[in-house]
């Protein structure tokens, strides 16, 4: 064999495997950066959830990235192909994942990640967006404080099965 071979077939090795990396980084919708948080046991013991006192809200995002500007962006997964646009519950919930990650690190990520099987959306934490989601949980508050609670919206077995108040809701589908 051609003494030259061998470094041309081993650069040829490395570059495949770095074309690899990249589309398998770009396949699986995390942003560019360090895995700091993975809701799984594949990486590290399961992680605790994030938990707010002063809002009452608990919440555990897929994964949590730090950028290398530093910052962080919770990522969230979802099983089924993407909507034209993320859907409302969805934004709503990493926005919630976002509040959390500034209550527990102290810093506001700039934006949180929908990631669903063909597509991600980048949510933007920006002030107005807190105020909508602090202004929803305002909302749920007062509606958990009422003594009527309003009727069921839906029809969906599924959204009762995956509810945290199915076991004291009068109107559950279960
Ligand atoms: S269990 Fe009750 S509150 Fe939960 S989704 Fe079903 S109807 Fe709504």
């Amino acid at each position: 064999m051609k003494s030259w071979l061998i470094p041309v077939l081993l650069l040829g090795i490395a570059l495949v495997l770095v074309l690899l990396a990249l589309w398998f980084k770009k396949a699986s919708g995390l942003p560019s950066g360090r895995l700091i948080y993975a809701d799984t046991d594949q990486l590290q013991a399961v992680p605790k959830p994030f938990f707010d006192s002063k809002l009452r809200l608990v919440g555990k995002p897929d994964y949590v990235m730090r950028l290398a500007s530093g910052e962080l962006v919770p990522v969230d997964f979802k099983s089924t192909p993407a909507p034209v646009q993320a859907y409302r519950a969805h934004v709503f919930q990493v926005l919630a994942y976002c509040y959390l990650l500034e209550q527990s690190y102290g810093q506001a990520p700039p934006y949180g990640v929908i990631r669903y099987q063909d597509k991600s959306f980048e949510v933007p934490y920006s002030e107005a967006e807190k105020e909508r989601f602090l202004d929803l949980i305002n909302q749920l508050r007062a509606v958990e404080a009422c003594a009527d609670v309003p009727s069921r919206s839906h029809g969906a077995v599924a959204r009762c099965r995956g509810c945290g108040y199915q076991d004291i809701c009068d109107q559950s589908l279960i």
